[in-house]
């Protein structure tokens, strides 16, 4: 008897810091707690494809400050993202929604390979398709694959989940106390503000194809399902 989602299908993009609960590697119960608000939605007929990041392995820039070679430790990165895609995956299995891992670096023993049409037919049958190893490339991030998987799967919005933070504010709120928060904003706004809570190169792919971005804190109580569901947290972004 719930009313019909708003959004029929979304993508949703993680940070990987978050399942690492504050440390390197994977916290199981975190990562549970997320699968079984991801389940609720799935649950609704919410189709739900993910991105999830790598931060809780490694950041390419990090290594290289390290003395890394860039390309290197970008690969490393992105190898650190299908770690969490299957973390993920179990979870949501064990929380009885069916799943499907593509990634961008072909590994046919752990995942399928990124196939877009693949992708879209999977998620008509109400699998959720978890899209590991960013866009295969060095230099990316997987805010921007974010963008861009959701614009090849014809999602109708781009969630993306934030840890520590509700929305979109004029400055970072942890540094300035003056910060407001939006409730709205333009991609013109962000990119013209220099606003870095996601990459610019993600706002300036949704700006150019209209696809609007939901940008939400991911801490309070089944934020994840409310905001896969339609409801209206955070920060809306438009074009
Ligand atoms: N990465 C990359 N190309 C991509 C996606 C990711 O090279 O298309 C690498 C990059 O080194 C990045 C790391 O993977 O630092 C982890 O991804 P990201 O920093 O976006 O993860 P998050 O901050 O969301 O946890």
């Amino acid at each position: 008897t719930t009313a019909p989602p708003a959004h029929r299908r979304v993508l949703l993009k993680l940070s990987g810091e978050v399942f690492g609960g504050g440390e390197v590697g994977v916290d199981p119960l975190v990562v549970k707690g997320i699968a079984e608000q991801i389940a609720a939605a799935v649950r609704d007929g919410v189709q739900v494809a993910i991105v999830i990041g790598g931060g809780n392995f490694f950041r390419g820039a990090e290594l290289q400050q390290k003395g890394m070679d860039r390309v290197r430790a970008d690969y490393m990165g992105m190898l650190g993202t299908v770690m969490n895609c299957l973390a993920l995956q179990d979870f949501l299995e064990k929380a009885g929604v069916q799943t499907r891992v593509q990634t961008a670096i072909t590994m046919g023993q752990v995942a399928e390979p990124y196939i877009p049409l693949r992708a879209i037919r999977h998620l008509e049958k109400g699998r959720v398709v978890i899209f590991g190893a960013g866009a295969g490339m060095p230099f990316f991030s997987t805010d921007t694959v974010s963008a861009q998987r959701a614009l090849e799967t014809k999602c109708d919005r781009l969630l993306i989940a934030k840890s520590g933070v509700d929305g979109v504010y004029s400055a970072d709120p942890k540094l300035d106390p003056d910060a407001v928060k939006y409730d709205t904003l333009t991609f013109a706004e962000a990119l013209h503000e220099g606003l870095r809570i996601v990459d610019t190169a993600a706002f300036s792919l949704c700006q150019d194809n209209r696809l609007e971005m939901l940008v939400f804190g991911m801490e309070g109580e089944g934020n994840i399902t409310r905001a896969l569901q339609g409801e209206k947290i955070g920060t809306t972004v438009t074009a």
